[in-house]
């Protein structure tokens, strides 16, 4: 089997404003690492239907962005949420993306697979967006897979530097998922302590000091991640991939490296191969510093071929 690789251009039209960090370049620098890698699935990312979006956004949701989508220039959502007018575009292939993603590695037709798309999303709540993201596709993916079709357990696991508070919000009453981050504290967005558990004690937060280098991570993932994955058996894992904890992102103070996030992604493809017959969906969420990124994208995806293999 092969890993799928599902991107496409309409992830260059979601625009922001001069020096922000979530830019287009960013998906220019992770295609470019993936280019060589010739063994890759590619599969053209579709929008997201109404439906996909509706089980986790309300409708009066997707009204307001429709509507705040501007003709030219950007329209701001939020301290640092902005649409341009190919965002929506964007964003519906980025949730669509990790929905076909699913339906892809249930179906057998790829054996994991990496969603290469902008905006992210683990900061969108249920009806609001957040901190560059638009809708949850992390959680519309694990939604997909439980309600479309028919899965009784998905784990979502967020290696984001940042705390992935959407994800949390849009899982925190589905006792059917597992919700499990690890994130710098303090950092923004301030959620995300220990004592945040879900409705159903489906959410565990792992807060981690600034200047956590990859260690104590792979510790605090041996002692706390791994055993609770094991317990509640996932019959698909997804994860959302942000690479901001590397030492040399600009919004953050972890000392990751590359390897750290080879390691993080061949231990949970592991986890997967045991649990589940290694499906494993990777959504790509935050990483800024544009080589670092493109390193650890490029570490990522190798390590999710050699275990799809
Ligand atoms: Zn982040």
């Amino acid at each position: 089997m092969t890993t799928a690789l599902l991107t496409h251009d309409d992830g260059f039209r979601h625009v922001t404003p001069p020096g922000h960090p979530e830019q287009v370049a960013r998906l220019e620098h992770v295609l470019h690492a993936l280019a060589p890698m010739s063994d890759l699935k590619r599969v053209s990312a579709p929008m997201a239907s109404e439906s996909d979006l509706l089980r986790l956004h309300p409708r009066s949701y997707l009204d307001m962005l429709r509507s705040a989508l501007p003709e030219e220039g950007f329209a701001q959502l939020d301290a640092d949420t902005f649409l341009s007018p190919g965002s929506l575009d964007a964003a519906f292939r980025g949730a669509g993306a990790a929905v076909k993603a699913v339906d892809m590695v249930v179906a057998g037709e790829a054996g994991n697979a990496f969603c290469a798309m902008r905006p992210p999303g683990h900061h969108a709540e249920t009806e609001t967006p957040m901190g560059f993201c638009v809708f949850g596709n992390a959680a519309l993916a694990a939604r997909h897979a439980l309600d479309h079709h028919g899965m009784e357990r998905v784990a979502v696991v967020d290696f984001d530097v940042h705390h992935g508070n959407g994800t949390q919000d849009l899982l925190w009453d589905e006792r059917r998922a597992l919700f499990i981050s690890s994130h710098q504290m303090p950092l923004w967005p301030g959620t995300g302590a220990p004592d945040e558990r879900g409705a159903f004690d489906n959410v565990v937060n792992l807060p981690l000091a600034p200047g956590t280098g990859g260690a104590e991570m792979r510790a605090l993932y041996e002692a706390q991640v791994f055993p609770r994955l094991r317990a509640f058996a996932p019959e698909l894992v997804v994860v959302s991939a942000g690479f901001d904890a590397h030492a040399a992102d600009p919004l953050a103070n972890l000392e990751w490296r590359t390897e750290d996030f080879a390691w993080v992604t061949r231990e949970l493809c592991a986890f997967a191969a045991e649990l589940c017959g290694g499906r494993l969906v990777s959504v790509m969420e935050g990483g800024y510093d544009l080589e670092a990124l493109a390193a650890s994208v490029a570490a990522h995806v190798t390590e999710l071929r050699e275990a799809a293999a």
